[in-house]
């Protein structure tokens, strides 16, 4: 076969990319008529296209990348590392530096007593983990029964087995017999969609108090675990009611259930602290890592553990678990370089200080936009939910996501990286972002916001359900 380069003309590409390789999360044979849109290189920001164009990444790639592209210093660690010790696994009482180094470390970042940490590939892989420690470390305890772990419907914690059946995605649980046994889900606290006539802070409490009825349906003695991410990512950008937290740390507390929280995106910087946890005061017993603790540059997510579950499952014979890249050198090298980045760099009083109140002030003059029902930001994460009545935060009569995803080919065509989750349209930047790019943020959305509304007033799609 002829190499296959950034110069191959982008039909060409498209064609073996359709011919050849399966995408996650994409309808085949939508992608075989249309052609991925092939991104050749990016720098700070800015992705550049097969076609040249130039695309600001208001989702820094997938959550992850939140020190920006292009950062050598990543490159260059990577390569001594491979020259160094390119691979050792972490098993049966063997260790390198990297692990080390890194394991140390996020002990010193993380809150509280969480000072042990289980790698893993990946925040699937690491949520599975904790299925497993969870329960093991309630067996280790004379505590068999307590398997139940509880989650949230529309929670995201990944797509292996585990992190699918932790996660709430109905789609996904479609497909593959999920859940596994012993998972169930509450509701969520989406107080736009959900919450009716009450009051944010009245419903945050109900939605938390449906663990505490979830844990006496079930009895205490069943139930291990609760996960949530502290703000949902993937479900859409939801940001809990001021009450649903402590709420729930106060049920957790009570009951004797450990607090996981899936940190895989709000952790590293993303809502103006090392962990969301810390914004919104929950002290988790195990947190889920990844994206953001490489920045992307390379694959590796973990567990952080408290002091008590960590040393009980030591105490405990073999741990049966882990991954044949659990710590892998050279990803944790990166991840190591990727944190140095961020603390020297104080990217997070950037976010804190400067990009954060700049973003939260210039998203939420999109509310004035006819389509815009509802512009929310915490850190470097906002969400618009659109809606044909502002007052009623009505629904579309079209399909759901039919607007969004017009609304996201319009950020595309303005070169704009904007998400849609359903009819909302979610963002999350690289914690780089200057105050110059957030301006450049509202203007190519104002823009995609304009073209969407012209174009389904034109369709007469401007119909409440
Ligand atoms: C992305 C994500 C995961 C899964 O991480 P992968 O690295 O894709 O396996 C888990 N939890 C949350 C909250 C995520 O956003």
């Amino acid at each position: 076969m002829n190499m296959i380069t950034n110069h191959l003309p982008t039909k060409e590409l498209q064609a073996l990319d359709a011919a050849h390789h399966m995408h996650p999360f994409t309808d085949g044979a939508e992608l075989a008529e249309k052609g991925a849109r092939i991104i050749t290189q990016a720098n700070g920001v800015t992705l550049t296209d097969s076609e040249g164009n130039e695309i600001l990444d208001a989702m820094a790639g997938l959550w992850c990348v939140n020190i920006g592209y292009g950062r050598d210093e990543l490159a260059e660690v990577a390569a001594r590392q491979m020259k160094q010790l390119p691979f050792y696994n972490t098993f049966f009482q063997t260790s390198h530096v990297p692990a080390i180094a890194l394991a140390a470390k996020l002990a010193e970042l993380a809150p509280g007593d969480l000072n042990h940490v289980f790698f893993a590939g990946s925040g699937s892989e690491a949520n599975d983990t904790n299925i497993r420690l969870a329960r093991h470390y309630w067996a280790a305890k004379g505590k068999p029964d307590k398997k139940v772990i509880v989650s949230r419907k529309n929670a995201y914690h990944g797509s292996t087995l585990g992190g699918a059946s932790l996660g709430g995605m109905t789609p996904m649980h479609a497909q593959g017999g999920l859940p596994i046994p012993d998972v169930v889900h509450i509701d969520q606290p989406h107080w736009y969609n959900e919450g009716g006539e009450m009051d944010r802070d009245a419903f945050g409490l109900e939605r938390a108090r449906q663990l505490e009825a979830k844990i006496a349906e079930l009895g205490e003695g069943k139930v291990a675990a609760f996960i949530a991410e502290p703000i949902q990512g993937a479900g859409g950008v939801v940001i809990p009611p001021d009450s649903y937290w402590p709420e729930i740390q106060r049920i957790c507390d009570a009951h004797d259930i450990l607090l996981i929280a899936d940190e895989v995106i709000c952790g590293f910087g993303r809502t103006g602290n090392w962990f969301g946890s810390q914004t919104f005061g929950i002290r988790p017993d195990i947190m889920t890592i990844a994206k953001g603790l490489s920045s992307g540059y390379a694959p590796i997510g973990g567990s952080i553990v408290c002091d008590e579950v960590a040393e009980t499952v030591a105490n405990a014979g073999d741990f049966n678990h882990g991954y044949t890249y659990s710590g892998h050198p050279v990803a944790a090298a990166v991840a190591l370089e990727n944190l140095r980045i961020i603390e020297e760099e104080s990217l997070i009083d950037h976010v804190r200080d400067v990009a954060a109140p700049y973003l939260a002030d210039r998203w939420a003059t999109l509310t004035d936009h006819p389509l815009v029902g509802e512009a929310r930001s915490l850190g470097m994460m906002a969400t618009l939910a659109l809606t044909p009545n502002k007052e009623t935060r009505a629904k579309f009569a079209s399909d759901e996501g039919m607007i969004g995803l017009r609304c996201r080919e319009r950020c595309f065509a303005n070169n704009l990286v904007m998400r849609h989750v359903g009819d909302r349209m979610i963002i999350a930047p690289p914690l780089i972002f200057s105050r110059d790019d957030i301006d450049t943020l509202i203007e190519r959305a104002t823009r995609a916001l304009d073209e969407t509304y012209a174009s389904i007033r034109e369709d007469g799609l401007l119909k409440a359900a």
